[in-house]
């Protein structure tokens, strides 16, 4: 992609309005813009970002054995009434009227309607168990939206339902997601910590939530270190494996977010040494909540005993959009993003520090066309800006790799390849350069 002809209306001011570094470098990297409170456009460079990270979720949700679908924003009053969350949802439902009158709802989550869809179409424990889930809009009319995408009123959910049927096959389900989780965010690059959590209207008794340890984040918590080291589950995990060890070894460690801590408990069981009461962001949640939904909704299976009873479910959300922020939380400089690898949105940003130059831009159109057809995404800066400017500009969108050509460097054979991670600076020969970048890239993509 040539800068010139994209759209990366890229801010020199810090808005006001923006309080956390993620709100702020997403406002000034020209990656979201606000069009109503809490409801915000994806311009060209965010939605790349959203992009990888819907796509990682995605494929990890395949890998656990879960299908997808799509289900519609919009929902009918009727369903809700049936579960009696109608009313008990209160002011953050956003509820519209159609032209008949009829009364809408745009969706603040599924539960409702995949049970009615799963109760149209499967009857028998034979069918089980089923995993589908969807990545949509939500709305929920939040009192206070708040630090950019992180607290939207529109935001995208993945959000997974299980059917199984009976407890085990739930808890088997549970598992599986618990462990792609712990996978999803790993492979963004970061450290999730699965910590009791309150079920909150979803309902419920068995329920982790997925936090990411931020100064800036929302939630109060209470953990044991030695759970930021423990091993994630490798691409080879085997799903159909019991992944209950995996699961024990997780919860063997004290975690708990405010509404479930005990302060006793933690002391008793963590060493001062070991203990982190810090501050996180919820980037996911996971539910068992059994017949909640399948009873009053009457989502029957007949057993093995020829007998119907409810059918057993939980419900998975990640937070995909509120990840853009949490991401930026966890890496970012003073001087901009310091985007991971697997979620940039481009691999390189390649630097011509004298467009016009035939010789440089010779030696740019090159590089360009190397990496592209390596398979490694190029923003390609072929403005008229100063040196600085671009600078400041790669920087501030933090693609992992920046190759800057100029004409002084190329006299002497040489490119430079800078690194946003750590800074660290290459000078190497051009092909030598795009090679590195190559071979760099790859390995960091290696799930
Ligand atoms: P929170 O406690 O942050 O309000 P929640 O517990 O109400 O979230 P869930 O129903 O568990 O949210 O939704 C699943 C996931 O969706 C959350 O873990 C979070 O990552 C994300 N999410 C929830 N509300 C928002 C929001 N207003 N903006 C962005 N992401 C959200
Ligand atoms: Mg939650």
């Amino acid at each position: 992609m040539r800068l010139s002809r994209y759209y990366l209306p890229v801010l020199k001011e810090t808005p006001a309005e923006a309080q956390i570094a993620s709100h702020q470098l997403m406002l000034r990297a020209g990656m979201i813009r606000q069009e109503s409170a809490g409801i915000y456009a994806w311009l060209p460079l965010g939605f790349r970002v959203l992009k990888k990270i819907e796509q990682i979720v995605r494929e990890e949700q395949d890998r656990a054995g879960a299908v997808e679908m799509l289900m519609p924003t919009i929902q009918s009053a009727e369903l809700w009434r049936e579960s009696g969350r109608y009313e008990a949802y209160g002011k953050e439902m956003l509820r519209i009227k159609d032209r008949a009158d009829r009364e809408m709802l745009f969706g603040p989550t599924n539960e409702e309607m995949i049970t009615e869809i799963f109760r149209a179409g499967v009857r028998s424990y034979k069918d089980l168990p089923k995993m589908l889930y969807h990545i949509q809009w939500k709305f929920r009319d939040e009192v206070r939206p708040r630090f950019g995408v992180m607290r939207g009123r529109e935001f995208l959910m993945k959000d997974t339902y299980s059917f199984d049927a009976d407890r085990d096959g739930a808890r088997r389900s549970y598992n599986k997601m618990f462990v792609a989780y712990l996978r999803t965010f790993r492979r963004m690059g970061l450290t999730s910590i699965p910590m009791r959590a309150d079920t909150g209207p979803i309902g419920g008794d068995l329920s982790h939530e997925f936090i990411v340890l931020a100064e800036t984040g929302e939630s109060a918590v209470f953990c044991d270190r030695r759970l930021l080291d423990l091993p994630v589950p490798g691409a080879d995990a085997d799903f159909d494996a019991d992944l209950q060890p995996v699961i024990d070894r997780f919860t063997s460690y004290y975690a708990a977010t405010e509404e479930k801590h005990d302060a006793a408990e933690f002391e008793a069981k963590v060493s001062p040494g070991e203990r982190i009461a810090a501050r996180g962001i919820e980037v996911g949640h996971i539910f068992y909540f059994g017949e909640k939904y399948s009873a009053p909704m009457r989502a029957m299976i007949t057993g093995p005993d020829g007998k119907d009873r409810p059918v057993e479910m939980g419900s998975y959300g990640v937070g995909v959009s509120r990840l853009a922020g949490a991401l930026i939380e966890a890496y970012h400089d003073d001087a901009g993003c310091k985007w991971p690898v697997p979620v940039a949105p481009f691999h390189v940003g390649l630097v011509n520090l004298k467009q016009g130059d035939a010789a440089t831009d010779e030696a740019c159109a090159k590089a360009y066309a190397a990496l592209v057809a390596g398979g490694i995404e190029v923003l390609y800066d072929d403005t008229p800006a100063r040196p600085g400017e671009k600078f400041a500009r790669m920087d501030l969108i933090g693609l992992p790799f920046q190759l800057i050509v100029g004409p002084r460097g190329l006299e002497a054979g040489k490119v430079e390849v800078k690194r946003r991670a750590d800074g660290r600076r290459d000078e190497l020969a051009p092909d030598a350069a795009v090679d590195m970048v190559k071979r760099d890239v790859m390995n960091a993509l290696k799930v």
